[in-house]
């Protein structure tokens, strides 16, 4: 297979991230026997933007350069989708990476797009908001000719919100002459955002679980679940799993996690959180850290915070049957070599956290045709595709003798290099 890349090295998208991407990917590549010229297609994002531009601060005369990107990593099977980060360690090659891994996760619950992925290096915690504004107007008039419905479509990714789509949307129409909801998704529903997309990734996650929990001999109905990270994700896993009728025994976030043998009131947690910040100070549970959180007896543990908390060191510790990965890249190698060897049913991340981008899809498809759809209708077709990668991933796991990440890899990957060998090199 010819290499792209100089003497090992991987030039401009030199990063560990992308490192660890493709490592991933020429794994998969060799156990499924991918074809040579679609692997070597895929180590590389088709098309990366790198723009520089200037960025007023609110002293008048303070002006920054700023550096961004967009990198579409395949735009074989439609415009390509992923999220916009804001963050001071952005950088090409994690930007690529994560644009890879956009791919794969899209292409695995059937949705026509490929993976794209955006970042500007700045810190937005120390923005004012009118600096925020700029800042997403500029770059997003910097890729006026990128980006668009039917070319790629960003969404909110770490330090950026719906405020953040709402200016995207905003700057983009004000260049096309006409209001494009369909450029970005995450938006506020004011102006074409889809009800229930921020619950979706939660839900998504717990639609899958009382498949996972039968495969596994358990029932959900009183099965104890542990969840480490109280965001966006972890609140509404906590919540769908509780009204499903689990037992959540424990939640944390960054301050530290809280515990109830009985099950803990989710949605006092959560009103405590939306009051206070976070979980420090709630009343009449007991209290655990970050570490123990894991070694906690319990049957499902979902990771929904931070990327590398499984690890080497506690694998061995967890005591959960089945781990839903809500959190990006939360299990190391190690880990994960581990959780195989003692049988831990594992459903990997591109795969139980996909609802996310499931019902941002929809809010496209209903953008696109001016026509929304009922919370029970969205509900309920999540719940039809998320079930149905679940099954023909475990079906292919089963089948073809692998385990669950690398069959939702399998999955993926197959349907893009189907796709790519159709479509046929041109010219
Ligand atoms: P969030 O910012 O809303 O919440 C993150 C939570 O994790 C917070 O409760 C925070 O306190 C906690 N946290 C942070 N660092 C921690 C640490 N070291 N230990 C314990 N807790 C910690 O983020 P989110 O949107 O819920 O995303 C969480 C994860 O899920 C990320 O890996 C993200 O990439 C992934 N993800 C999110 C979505 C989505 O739709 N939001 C979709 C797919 C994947």
């Amino acid at each position: 297979m010819s290499d792209p890349f100089v003497e090992g090295g991987l030039g401009e998208l030199e990063s560990p991230l992308y490192r660890e991407a493709l490592a991933q990917l020429d794994r998969v590549a060799e156990v499924m026997g991918l074809d040579d010229n679609i692997h070597a297609r895929l180590r590389v994002p088709q098309r990366a933007t790198i723009v520089s531009f200037p960025f007023r601060r609110e002293g008048y005369y303070e002006v920054e350069t700023v550096f961004a990107y967009r990198v579409q990593h395949v735009l074989t099977m439609g415009p390509t989708k992923g999220g916009l980060r804001y963050a001071m360690d952005v950088n090409l090659g994690e930007v690529a990476a994560l644009a890879m891994l956009m791919t794969w996760k899209t292409s695995l619950v059937g949705l026509p797009f490929g993976g794209a992925k955006g970042g500007v290096r700045v810190d937005p915690t120390i923005l004012t908001r009118p600096e925020l504004q700029r800042l997403t107007r500029r770059y997003t008039a910097e890729l006026i000719n990128v980006i668009g419905p039917d070319r790629d479509i960003p969404a909110p990714d770490m330090g950026t919100n719906e405020q953040v789509m709402a200016w995207i949307m905003d700057t983009y129409s004000q260049h096309v002459g006409h209001a494009e909801p369909g450029v970005v998704t995450g938006k506020p529903p004011e102006l074409g955002g889809s009800i229930a997309r921020r619950e979706a990734t939660g839900r998504g996650l717990v639609s899958l679980l009382p498949a996972a929990t039968s495969h596994v001999g358990l029932t959900l109905e009183g099965a104890r679940v542990v969840v480490h990270g109280f965001g966006n994700v972890g609140q509404y896993t906590a919540l769908a799993a509780d009204e499903l009728g689990a037992k959540v025994v424990a939640v944390s976030d960054v301050t530290g996690g809280i515990y109830n043998e009985n099950g803990l009131d989710i949605a006092k947690a959560q009103e405590w959180v939306a009051e206070n910040g976070n979980l420090a100070g709630f009343p009449d549970v007991d209290t655990v850290t970050n570490e123990e959180l894991f070694e906690l007896e319990c049957d499902i543990l979902v990771p929904a915070a931070v990327g590398g908390v499984i690890t080497k060191d506690n694998a061995d510790k967890i005591t959960a049957k089945i781990i839903a990965e809500g959190a990006n890249g939360p299990t190391t190698l190690e880990a994960d070599l581990i959780l195989k060897e003692r049988n831990v049913f594992t459903i990997p991340d591109i795969l139980a956290n996909a609802g996310g981008v499931t019902v941002s899809y929809f809010e496209w498809v209903q953008d696109l045709q001016n026509y929304f759809w009922s919370e029970g209708e969205i509900v309920a077709r999540l719940r039809e595709i998320m079930g149905q990668a679940f099954e023909e991933v475990l079906n292919i796991s089963i089948t073809e003798g692998y385990d669950m990440r690398t069959a939702a890899l399998v999955k993926g990957i197959r349907r893009v290099a189907a796709a790519k060998l159709v479509r046929g090199v041109y010219p």
